[in-house]
């Protein structure tokens, strides 16, 4: 098997599959994940388009044991894991006070326990390889907060310093690390918000668009998925070995400001 392999979480819908298909157009064997119950459609129709191998996994990532088969599985079918992409992801807003303790612990537990326990079960493949690269999509809210929003913002901190950390310990075996910190990109996570909001505050689904979220962007307009995965693409190339540790906005200039 000489193409190299990608695991990315959460890959059946949004950015994960955005990113996943720039792979798949670069020739990398891909390890589909997630809980969209067309999964299995998805991972074989991308395969098919790119000419790729494929496997896909609907482990729930808040369950360890679930993330111990799922890498055992995707090991058996695609092989050792070159490239893991932590993007699995959810969001829960309220004012701290409400907050509930289970939905905290939720979003702590598949926003940033969750890209522990992968990372643990792709790193002694990648020291033993002495190559390896971590990409772990954080947000522009994991470098500056919004109200609201205190379990996403500490998760998507608490994972920028995990990948400076790993950042740390990868650097004498070939292994990098990366967060990457999108702006508002369109995607089942967004529009939920956006129907959420527009009824909270009694306003039209545009004016949350424009006024709520693009409001923070220098640039009006929404991130696109496929330049997130040109990037992770980027990172994952020989050309990025000594880009580690980082965190980097992709987000119309919002933490800019
Ligand atoms: P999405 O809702 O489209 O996709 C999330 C994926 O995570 C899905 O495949 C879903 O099945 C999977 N998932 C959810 N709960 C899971 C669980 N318990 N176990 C396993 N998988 C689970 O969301 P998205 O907008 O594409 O977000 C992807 C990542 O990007 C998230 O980490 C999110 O925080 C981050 N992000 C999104 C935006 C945005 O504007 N959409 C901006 C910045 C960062």
């Amino acid at each position: 098997m000489s193409a190299k392999t990608v695991l990315i979480t959460g890959s059946t819908s949004g950015i994960g599959l955005a990113i996943a298909r720039e792979f798949a157009k670069t020739g990398y064997s891909i390890a589909f994940h997630g809980l969209e119950k067309e999964g299995p459609e998805i991972a074989a129709s991308v395969g098919k388009e790119f000419n790729v191998l494929t496997f896909y996994s609907s482990a729930n990532l808040l369950n360890p044991s679930e993330i111990v088969t799922l890498f055992k599985e995707s090991r058996f079918k695609l092989g050792n894991i070159d490239i893991l992409v932590n993007n699995a992801g959810i969001q829960y807003v309220s004012a701290i006070d409400e907050f509930p303790l289970e939905k905290w612990n939720m979003l702590i537990g598949l926003n940033l326990t969750a890209a522990f326990c992968t990372t643990k079960e792709v790193w002694p493949d990648m020291k033993r390889k002495n190559w390896g690269r971590i990409i772990n999509i954080s947000s522009a809210h994991g470098l500056v907060a919004s109200e609201f929003k205190s379990a996403y913002v500490a998760s998507k901190h608490g994972l920028i310093g995990l990948t400076k950390v790993l950042a740390l310990e990868g650097a004498s075996y070939g292994i990098t690390a990366n967060a990457l910190c999108p702006g508002y990109v369109k995607t089942p996570l967004v529009e939920k918000q956006i129907t959420e909001q527009a009824k909270a505050h009694a306003i039209s689904e545009e004016t949350v668009v424009q006024k709520v979220m693009l409001e923070k962007q220098a640039i009006k307009e929404f991130v696109s998925g496929d330049s997130i995965g040109a990037l992770a693409v980027f990172l994952a190339s020989d050309q990025a070995s000594m880009i580690t540790g980082t965190a980097i906005p992709i987000d119309g200039g919002w933490v800019a400001q």
